[in-house]
């Protein structure tokens, strides 16, 4: 097992080369999408591509991945142990076959992960994730802790009493969940008179939703969970088809990527590496998976990578906040903005209870923008302030329209959906 702490940036070359050349000649020998692909790029079989010739391999999309999984597979089916999906919030769920030693890989970046936190065998931890719906995420946490010696308490994404009962009962001392349910946590904890603040959590590792400002700093809801948990935060950026996790160590400056596992870039629209600390999209070769090993693939989020050494040490790839989704980008007026930075507004809006934004096609230069939301008092200072705070902090100020809390509901979680939404895209041409 390697000790990431410890590692040169010559040792991590050393390792990503390595792990690169058999992931090549795994996909070489067992995937005929990535045979034909690496043969359209120039690459004979006898000649297989080194790690420096990774910018010659045209990079590759989720609909293309979508369209020829099984031509991406590299197992026949009596390997397959765990069959996991994308959420499918941008179309047909992904399928995601995994076999038994995709499962111990993923254990142990999850196990990477959580002791990069600082978590160990002596903690006890709530998994407050969904851990069925063909979703990753929870599996994966559950076997990372499991393998770090944590003890795992799967209380899952709902039942607030019962988190609040194996708080009094079993003393854990972190939580693993999305932050908008730790906050409704804190909000029913509230509600009863408890203090989660003494409740002997001290970390909150979080999914889903952004913790941090582009520039680190926490945003409205890490603030939030850190002033009513009593908590530090710690953000992750996964993603189901790299099979992995990214987290953010004590420094909070982005999460780190483990070297022999995944290899991470950050692209502009013609496929070019963006300037260091830029946002890109986020583009990643997964090493070590057998299943579906993927060579780099575009993961569709906007973020920024780092490869300066990290406060805590580590010298390994690190991954800032996703500034948004690549096709959710919106134009606005000749501008350029992705509906997070209008989420981080409405986020830390006084009065806002509710909210969610909609995106319609007004043109071929612009978007038209709709904020719904639910202010259950002082509506016409709420808005004034909503606008203040757009203006100033978003340069944009889109529509705002006020609605019941039930509308915004049923716009965020429509029927059969798995994941709330807080931006709805209605324009014709999203994917
Ligand atoms: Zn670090």
């Amino acid at each position: 097992m390697i000790d990431e702490a410890s590692l040169s940036a010559g040792d991590i070359r050393r390792i990503q080369e390595k792990a690169w050349d058999e992931t090549i000649a795994h996909v070489s020998a067992h995937s005929a999408f990535y045979r034909e692909h690496l043969a359209l790029a120039g690459f004979r079989p006898g000649r297989p591509p080194p790690l420096d010739a990774l910018p010659d391999i045209p990079p590759i999309d989720k609909s293309t991945l979508s369209e020829r999984t099984d031509d991406f597979v590299c197992v026949p089916m009596e390997e397959v142990v765990e069959i996991t999906t994308t959420s499918g919030t941008t179309g047909r769920a992904l399928v995601v076959p995994m076999t038994e030693s995709d499962m111990r890989r993923l254990a142990y970046n999850e196990y990477l992960s959580f002791r990069c936190v600082g978590l160990t065998a002596r903690d006890t931890v709530l998994l407050g994730v969904t851990l069925d719906r063909c979703f990753i995420a929870g599996l994966a946490y559950s076997i990372g802790l499991r393998q770090l010696g944590c003890a795992v308490v799967r209380v899952g994404a709902s039942a607030p009493q019962m988190h609040f009962e194996m708080i009094d009962r079993l003393k854990p001392t972190a939580i693993v969940s999305v932050p908008s349910f730790l906050r409704l946590l804190a909000d029913r904890a509230g509600e009863e008179g408890r203090d989660l603040s003494k409740s002997g959590v001290t970390r909150a590792v979080c999914i889903g939703e952004p913790l941090r400002a582009p520039d680190m700093t926490p945003n409205a809801a890490a603030a939030d969970i850190m002033k009513r948990w009593g908590v530090r935060v710690f953000s992750t950026y996964g993603n189901t088809e790299l099979q992995g996790s990214l987290c953010e160590c004590g420094a909070g400056r982005g999460g780190h990527a483990h070297p022999e596992l995944t290899l991470v870039e950050a692209l502009d629209e013609a496929g070019r590496p963006v300037g260091a600390g830029e946002a890109g999209e986020i583009t990643a070769t997964t090493f070590g998976v057998r299943g579906l090993p993927l060579v780099r693939y575009r993961t569709g989020d906007v973020a920024a990578v780092y490869s300066e050494p990290c406060a805590c040490g580590r010298v390994t790839q690190r991954i800032g906040p996703v500034v948004g989704r690549k096709h959710q980008k919106l134009k606005v007026k000749g501008a350029t903005i992705y509906p997070s930075t209008l989420q981080a507004v409405l986020d830390s809006c006084q009065g806002v209870e509710s909210y969610v934004i909609l995106a319609r096609s007004e043109s071929s230069l612009s978007d038209a923008i709709e904020v719904v939301v639910h202010c259950p008092s002082d509506e016409d200072r709420t808005i004034c302030r909503l606008r203040d705070a757009f203006r100033g902090r978003a340069k944009v100020v889109p529509g705002i329209r006020c609605a019941q809390k039930a509308e915004i509901e049923a716009l965020q979680m429509p029927e059969g959906s798995r994941k709330r939404r807080f931006f709805v895209d209605l324009r014709g041409n999203a994917s």
